[in-house]
């Protein structure tokens, strides 16, 4: 008797589910999705009505070209795309969508309403539910089209499960119809909440349009701050003048297929000075899609390493604008990721990148940089050697009760003709014999201790006590707080003012204080009391993104949240690698470091400490 066949085939619309799961997420998805389909439409209006985060309702309507009566029930099928026909046209995709997907996935897990025309007056209405048409007739609107999206996950309650808090939901949505806004300034967008506007942009067309709507989105202040990225000379024949790329500029959607060959690349956009490095506002578009790009980003943080030799990234809308065939879009279902033909395209990249950059140092951060007497060029204890003079057979001693071991390296012993060994009081008054030598790189402290040279991370030294004194206040029933005299205004999007509310109750139980004011800004009235100001700013600015490691997803209370919100805290707030400090900072830093806790690994279990013992030194020069 032959064995029952346990292979089956997968009833229709769980085919459709399942593969909704891979483009449909979550709300913010099908934002996602019905923004691209609108701007693929050729819409000048976009606008998004949401409601419950969207987990009630995505509304998009939009004034492109439309559907017909066919279309409009076809496009609800799988695979069904008036985008590509031929495999070769897959090469070559100009348009934000091509797969043919998103509606059927969407229509399979959600109830859907379809209004589109193609002249004003001749419309359709087409109803879907679960994936079933349930009503198809004709409706008037103007000419264009709106999807409107209910109850998402209806019929998959697992799905639905997974979805987060509406303000989280939201602030996703909005994030993502903000990525398409910068994308293309030429459109006016409106997003809406229940009623409440959250966005509306006019269209800001012309080579201005990116710089006017980076003002509309985060204020005037980080627009003016910002100098043009041009590509030079490579093939391709971008001219260095050119600045950001017209074709972007002017707007439009994307180029299309047709165009294949002729349509040189771009590289162009906007970065910023110094000054902007507060937060990361880091946006990579690749053809006007908005990408995390890993190789682009790591590209831009690079550059600013090699030519600002500092940690600050400053905030970059970089657009690159190439010929479809030099892109492959199909590797991931959501899009959020290509691939380039070409790998020689980050070099040049980098190249335009170094260029803007020196230009947005140069131009207008000199003035706001540190004044050089405090960060000198040169490491004190450099300037120091040539001073340098043996002290025959006695050592500095810092404190009576600490001997060099007995042995050679003791003698002779070299210290810095001008600066007088540094005490650093340990815990319970402790004095410990060590000696500041001076700072390698701008990235680690150098010190002589009574059984070796120690190497310090100040970054990681830094980020644990802050970590410490963090947590310190934490612990305190009520964190200490201080009240500002004169609040202090953060400039934010929309999307990053919805992150830190979200965030508010952690953050006010860690002794913050925020108000939201009218429009987008939000007041920072408070700040832990084991904080600067100009420190908390900063922090908020880094936790004002989403994709910000080790911060907590949702606000959440807590002790353990609390604990994960001081590490991310500290470890945004600590001073960077490559920072040059005073004498004076890194003895306050050592002498703090000394009376931590645990002053040898960082919240996140980094070494802090590396140390070259007297024995170890000898051996390796020989003496042993
Ligand atoms: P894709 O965008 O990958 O082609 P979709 O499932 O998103 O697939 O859409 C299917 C088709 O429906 C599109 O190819 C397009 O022809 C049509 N369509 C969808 N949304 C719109 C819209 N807003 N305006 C005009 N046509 C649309
Ligand atoms: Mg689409």
């Amino acid at each position: 008797m032959p064995a029952m066949s346990r292979i089956h085939l997968l009833a229709d619309p769980l085919v459709s589910q399942i593969a909704a799961g891979e483009v449909v997420e979550r709300p913010a998805s099908v934002v996602k999705e019905l923004i691209e389909n609108a701007l693929d439409a050729g819409a000048s209006e976009v606008e998004v009505l949401l409601e419950a985060g969207g987990k009630g309702r995505v509304a998009v309507a939009d004034d492109g070209c439309g559907m017909g009566a066919d279309d409009a029930l076809l496009a609800f099928d799988r695979h069904a795309t008036s985008k590509i026909a031929s495999f070769a046209d897959l090469e070559r995709v100009g348009t934000l969508g091509f797969r043919g997907e998103a509606l059927a996935a969407i229509a399979s897990v959600a109830r859907v309403e379809l209004v589109t025309a193609e002249r004003p007056g001749d419309g359709h209405r087409v109803l879907i539910e679960g994936g079933r048409v349930r009503v198809a007739e004709p409706l008037a609107r103007p000419r264009g089209t709106t999807l409107d999206v209910r109850s998402l996950f209806f019929n998959v309650p697992a799905r639905r499960k997974f979805l987060k808090a509406p303000e989280t939901e939201l602030r996703r949505a909005l994030e993502v119809a903000q990525g398409y806004a910068l994308a293309r300034p030429d459109v006016r967008w409106r997003v809406l909440h229940e009623g409440r506007v959250l966005l509306d942009l006019l269209p800001a067309a012309g080579p201005e349009g990116p710089r006017q709507r980076i003002a509309q989105l985060f204020g005037d202040e980080l627009a003016s701050r910002l100098v043009e990225i041009s590509a030079i000379g490579e093939p391709g024949g971008v001219d260095a003048i050119g600045g950001i790329g017209e074709r972007w500029a002017i707007g439009g959607p994307p180029q299309s297929a047709e165009d294949d060959g002729e349509a040189p690349e771009r590289i162009g956009g906007l970065v910023g000075s110094p000054a902007t490095a507060r937060g990361r506002r880091q946006f990579v578009f690749v053809n006007r899609r908005l990408l995390r790009d890993r190789a682009v980003l790591a590209t831009f943080y690079r550059a600013v390493r090699e030519e600002w030799k500092s940690e600050d990234f400053p905030a970059l809308f970089l657009f690159l604008d190439l010929p479809p065939a030099e892109l492959d879009v199909n590797v991931h279902p959501q899009k959020a990721e290509v691939r380039f033909r070409d790998p020689r395209l980050l070099d040049r990249v980098a190249a335009a990148l170094r260029v803007a950059l020196a230009r947005a140092r140069g131009e207008m951060a000199a003035p706001l940089r540190r004044p050089v007497a405090t960060a000198p060029a040169v490491p004190f204890a450099w300037q120091g050697l040539g001073g340098l003079q043996a002290m025959p057979g006695e050592v500095a001693e810092v404190s009576g009760e600490a001997r060099w071991p007995a042995g050679r390296l003791a003698m002779p012993s070299y210290a810095p003709p001008e600066r007088a060994a540094v005490p650093l009081s340990g815990r319970r008054g402790e004095v410990r014999p060590f000696r500041l030598l001076g700072q390698y790189k701008g990235t680690l402290i150098l010190l002589e201790g009574p059984d070796g040279l120690y190497l310090i991370d100040q970054h990681v030294a830094h980020e644990r006590i802050l970590y410490e004194r963090l947590r310190r206040s934490l612990a305190a029933a009520t964190p200490a707080s201080q009240v500002l005299l004169s609040p202090l205004l953060l400039d934010l999007s929309p999307a990053e003012r919805m992150r830190l509310l979200e965030l508010a109750p952690a953050l006010e139980a860690c002794g913050f204080g925020l108000t939201a004011l009218s429009g987008q800004t939000l007041a920072l009235t408070a700040v832990p009391a084991v904080l600067s100001a100009g420190e908390a700013e900063g922090l908020l600015g880094a936790l004002a993104d989403d994709s910000a490691a080790g911060a907590p997803a949702d606000g959440g209370l807590g002790p353990r949240v609390l604990d994960a919100l001081a590490a991310s805290l500290a470890c945004k707030g600590a001073v960077k690698m490559h920072h040059p400090l005073s004498p004076h900072e890194m003895e306050a830093l050592m002498s703090e470091l000394f009376a931590a806790e645990q002053p040898y690994a960082c919240p996140h279990g980094r070494p802090i400490v590396l140390q070259m013992t007297d024995s170890d030194l000898e051996r390796r020069f020989g003496r042993r």
